[in-house]
């Protein structure tokens, strides 16, 4: 099997081998977060899903190696709001 994308942990920055328990994650507004005339900028939820090969190419998309990284950005998240680090 030859993989033509090259996947690296958004968190870690391990490449992505032929092991499979890969973890993906994003960022999104809530629906209808407008209305309490917030002007917070910020990305409201985290949404953790299992890796797709077809999703994993979303260029929104976080890509995680592990149970490990994935908690670490869901951390990131609560802490910074963000997932990468500047
Ligand atoms: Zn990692």
């Amino acid at each position: 099997m030859v993989w033509d994308v090259t996947f690296t942990c958004d968190i870690c920055g391990k490449s992505k081998g032929e092991a499979n328990h890969w973890w993906m994650a994003a960022l999104g507004a809530v629906p209808c977060f407008e209305e309490n005339g917030s002007t917070d900028t910020r990305q409201q939820r985290f949404t953790l899903m299992r890796w797709s090969r077809a999703d994993s190419q979303t260029p929104d998309m976080y890509h995680l190696c592990g149970q490990g990284c994935a908690m670490q950005a869901m951390e990131r998240f609560m802490t910074e709001g963000v997932i990468e680090l500047q």
